[in-house]
């Protein structure tokens, strides 16, 4: 074959390749993706908002993330529109480390409780190179982070307040997971609507204090372990599916024997990542559907 015509033909396919994913992953939009990311052991989901909007939260214990992000955002996407850390722990925050090196983030919302790591001034490097605008979160607060034609994309802050975080300042908590960011995310009619609870580490002594509305979707505290979930926390979220961010045959036990056992005993679904990969959860405003990897 003529060498011009070879090249006009393998030209053509890369341009008609590369327009097939552009109209893949436009098409995808105009619904509400939470992905909970499999990152071994630790916490790293985004959030894409109908209009293409990327929100990070937490990062998971290494580079696994990145993998998740190149997965689901546009190849041409390099913005994160907001980065949530909840609490400034390894199986949460290092992921992020590299992905405020790897990308353009907007905002960092973050409580600047401090950690004495390694990892920890490394992130203090990035975000001071990088110079995202810093949110500090106030339970009260709502954040609009999409407008989809009357349907707002909200971000309600739940935890911690304020003042916490002006105390914890001076002190830091003795338990860093008391620190942990809890957010709803919510899409469609306010009442009726879709929602779902994120919470970071948090035990469940402080998450059943803020919880102030029923959600099918819960993102479980720590990793399912003992400390995150009880009782009185399903009651009042009465979730469908539970999002358990955990890594195969991880040292602690997670998740614990008996959060599995009450969300069972509740027909909960439960969505694993150590035994389904990467969980996304679509909703439109009213309904939602799961989808797994395995
Ligand atoms: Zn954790």
């Amino acid at each position: 074959m003529d060498i011009r015509l070879k090249l006009l033909l393998i030209s053509a396919m890369i341009f008609f390749g590369l327009g097939a994913i552009f109209i893949l992953q436009t098409f995808s939009l105009g619904k509400l993706r939470i992905i909970a990311c499999d990152v071994g052991q630790g916490d790293g989901l985004l959030i894409i908002t109908p209009h293409g909007k990327q929100i990070v939260v937490d990062g998971g214990p290494d580079g696994k993330i990145i993998d998740c992000l190149s997965r689901y955002m546009p190849f041409w996407d390099h913005e994160i529109e907001l980065m949530v850390s909840t609490h400034p722990q390894q199986d949460h925050m290092a992921g992020l480390v590299i992905a405020l090196s790897k990308y353009k983030v907007d905002t960092v919302m973050t409580t600047g409780v401090v950690n004495k790591t390694a990892m920890f001034e490394q992130w203090k490097k990035e975000l001071s190179a990088n110079k995202p605008q810093i949110y500090t979160p106030n339970a009260g607060d709502e954040l609009v982070v999409d407008n989809s034609g009357g349907s707002d994309v909200k971000l309600d802050v739940l935890w911690p307040t304020r003042e916490k975080i002006d105390q914890w300042r001076d002190t830091p908590p003795s338990d860093l997971n008391d620190s942990s960011v809890i957010f709803r995310l919510n899409y469609g009619p306010p009442d009726g609507g879709f929602c779902a609870y994120f919470d970071g580490d948090i035990p469940y002594k402080i998450l059943e204090q803020v919880i102030d509305r029923q959600c099918p979707v819960l993102k479980v505290a720590h990793h399912g372990s003992m400390t995150g979930t009880d009782q009185q926390v399903l009651s009042e979220v009465r979730p469908q599916v539970a999002l358990i961010q955990v890594g195969a045959k991880n040292k602690f036990g997670h998740p614990h024997k008996q959060v599995l056992d009450m969300l069972s005993a509740m027909n909960v679904k439960v969505e694993r990542n150590d035994l389904s990969g990467d969980v996304e959860v679509d909703s439109d405003g009213k309904s939602y559907w799961v989808t797994s990897d395995k």
